[in-house]
């Protein structure tokens, strides 16, 4: 719907191998051939469900294509041209930085690399803003979750206010939010944003307190803080008097069967409180969607008005990372691209 490609939109939270386009796999795919992937291992296609667990074996897969810099300046600047294409206006992309000894890809370059598709990209007029979160898989442990707290630390100081903060992601099943807390209160301690992903399943409770302790800059998910699926009223409470805004992805969740269906999604217990949520892809690639998609699915699920529709994009703007001039610029965007009908 034309309405919602043209909505000036903020995407808080999308991880930059999930985001891989159709076309683009087709070319990674092309580059590779001897790894025999098929699309249908990178994509969750319409009416499909999988397991948690089997979404993170598509990253796995996905990986394995994207494991040089030529790939990843080819795919970060892919994404960033799918999203401006989309209406998004100012995007936070996330990513893992991964070192391949194959390739002679390292950490650094990976960051490096990503910050040159943004340069590019501006460079190329492409009308949206961009800023970048780097990425701890929790998986990998406390060790590298501090080495890459650090990597994140230079990044933050060497460049030019692209790099704005630190995500940790990663299969929730695996290890312990406990573990992580050093590396995260460092990377608060300095000045790094932190968009963490918590209460994905029902088993982080505890975790999701303890990370509320730092508190963290914004919450990714958050699908079992409420009474309702396990979670508690303090966590609620909490949540809400730290004011700390959620990154909502509906299909992500009803692909990945933490939701049971759309009617359903933790959307609504949030929004109907007033609280601060922002709609978002989390990977547009693997899960076949794109924010304007998103956008439409919550409006058309829970009867939002396109005024109402207008303002969820429109204070996306204040819980993004950016530093205030930008805000202020976006706000403005707002307001010239506001349709009079509104
Ligand atoms: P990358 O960081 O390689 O650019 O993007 C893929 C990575 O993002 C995955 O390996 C995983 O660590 C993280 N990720 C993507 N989607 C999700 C999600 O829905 N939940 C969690 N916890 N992590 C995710």
């Amino acid at each position: 719907d034309l309405f919602y490609r043209l909505l000036p939109k903020v995407e808080l939270h999308a991880h930059l191998n999930g985001c891989v386009s159709f076309e683009t796999m087709e070319r990674l795919i092309a580059r590779k051939p001897h790894l025999n992937i098929e699309h249908s291992m990178t994509a969750i296609r319409a009416g499909q469900r999988r397991t948690l667990d089997e979404c993170f074996q598509v990253f796995k897969v996905i990986h394995q294509l994207v494991d040089t810099e030529e790939d990843i300046l080819m795919v970060a600047k892919a994404v960033i041209r799918e999203f401006a294409a989309d209406g998004v206006k100012y995007l936070e992309l996330r990513s893992t930085p991964r070192s391949e000894e194959k390739t002679g890809l390292t950490k650094t370059k990976y960051v490096e690399t990503v910050l040159e598709a943004i340069r590019q990209c501006k460079q190329e007029g492409v009308d949206i803003e961009v800023r970048f979160l780097i990425a701890v898989d929790r998986r990998n442990g406390p060790e590298v979750a501090m080495e890459t707290v650090k990597l994140a630390e230079d990044f933050m100081l060497s460049s030019d206010g692209l790099v704005v903060g630190l995500d940790l992601s990663g299969n929730p099943e695996v290890g312990h939010g406990k573990d992580l807390l050093p590396a995260l209160q460092r990377a608060k301690n300095s000045a790094l944003r932190l968009a963490l992903h918590m209460s994905e399943i029902p088993s982080q409770k505890e975790e999701s307190e303890l990370f509320l302790t730092l508190p963290p800059d914004r919450i990714g998910h958050g699908t079992f803080l409420h009474p309702g699926v396990g979670g508690s009223d303090s966590l609620v409470n909490k949540v809400r008097q730290l004011n700390v805004p959620l990154e909502l992805c509906l299909t992500s969740n009803v692909k990945g069967q933490t939701v049971p269906s759309y009617d359903k999604h933790h959307f609504s217990y949030w929004y109907q409180r007033g609280h601060p949520c922002v709609i978002c892809t989390d990977d547009k690639g693997v899960f076949c969607t794109e924010l304007s998609q998103e956008y439409q699915l919550a409006a058309t699920t829970f009867g939002l008005s396109p005024e109402a529709v207008w303002t969820l994009s429109q204070q996306a703007i204040r819980y993004s990372f950016a530093p205030e001039c930008i805000k202020q610029q976006l706000e403005q965007r707002w307001m010239e691209l506001r349709p009079q009908v509104l």
